[in-house]
């Protein structure tokens, strides 16, 4: 689903459970998507240009949030990409390199203070046409919320969920929490860096390594600058957000990977409740603080740096 591997951990064998999970995961997915014709979100993008579109309350929150955070002063994160990410094909078939001035043409169509919301009626206008929102680096964080607040309420103490990176945890027992493996970038899918130890935490890894494609040496990856129109370059391959809620972990790791790990350090300082782990290419491991987690380094090739 969403285009990731899924796994839930239960402690308990139940089917229904589980099932009930799942679905959801899917029901969530249909309301978010952009890869299929029918979503709320898609209807939004249809209307771009034309008229205000009225959405469910909690895809209305959703957006609020989204456009919030895209209009930062200086963020990365910008969910007004649709253009982009559409034109770059990052992770599907079809993928290749923008001449510059089709890049130039389409940043004038991912203006996040070209979106009106309205709190009355709950819609969203996109006032050009051709401009179209993509919640991808949003959508996982809040799914990963929702199950988390199913499986309390179905009396479940104890689970873990990843959604393709986006790792949300419920725990009750003070002695014991999850491991969460750090991956190493660009290796096998069990190579990991160092575990992360946290409980009652979500655990969001965003990174240049999951989805991309090589063209004349160069690597693409799927998190685009929206400054430039090319994927974000930097000396970071992978940020880790550690926080109480997922969302916030999906929207960090895409925020943090634009400012670049000395930037973000200072920007954290004054946010205790978000903590990161930075993964560098000369192989550095920084972390903000620990205060909501622990993290044991296994590869000694890798340095491991306080923030
Ligand atoms: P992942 O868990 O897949 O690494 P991210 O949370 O990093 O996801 O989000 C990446 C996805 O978000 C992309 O596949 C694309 O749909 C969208 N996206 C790409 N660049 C940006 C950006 N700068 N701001 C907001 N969304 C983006
Ligand atoms: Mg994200």
């Amino acid at each position: 689903m969403m285009g990731s591997p899924i796994v839930l951990k239960l402690f308990e064998h139940d089917e229904t459970l589980a099932r009930g999970v799942f679905r959801l995961i899917k029901q969530q997915e249909n309301r978010l998507t952009v890869n299929r014709p029918d979503s709320e979100v898609m209807a939004i993008n249809h209307a771009a240009g034309r008229h205000p579109v009225a959405v469910s309350p909690p895809v209305y929150q959703l957006i609020k949030r989204a456009h919030a955070v895209s209009l930062l002063p200086g963020s990365a994160f910008n969910f007004a990409i649709g253009p982009l990410v559409k034109r770059w094909k990052i992770g599907f078939q079809g993928n290749s390199v923008p001449p510059k001035a089709e890049l130039e043409a389409l940043l004038a169509l991912t203006r996040p203070d070209g979106i009106s919301l309205d709190d009355d009626t709950h819609s969203v206008f996109l006032h050009q046409p051709g401009m179209e929102i993509d919640l991808g680096a949003i959508a996982k964080g809040w799914i990963a919320d929702a199950v988390r607040d199913y499986l309390r309420q179905q009396q479940v103490d104890d689970a873990l969920i990843n959604l393709g990176g986006n790792v949300q945890t419920l725990g009750h027992r003070t002695e014991r929490c999850w491991d969460i493996g750090l991956k190493q970038p660009f290796a096998g899918e069990d190579a990991l860096i160092g575990v992360i130890e946290a409980i009652n935490r979500s655990v969001v890894t965003s990174g240049v390594y999951e989805r991309y494609f090589e063209l004349d040496g160069r690597c693409y990856h799927h998190i685009l600058d929206p400054r430039s129109g090319y994927p974000l370059d930097n000396e970071l391959l992978s940020v880790t957000v550690v926080s109480r809620e997922s969302i916030d972990g999906d929207i960090y790791t895409t925020l943090l990977y634009g400012m670049g790990v000395e930037k973000s350090l200072i920007y954290l300082a004054d946010i205790p409740q978000i903590e990161a782990i930075f993964v560098t290419r000369d192989r550095r491991v920084i972390c903000s603080s620990q205060r909501q987690f622990s993290f044991r380094l296994l590869d000694n090739s890798y340095r491991l740096e306080r923030g």
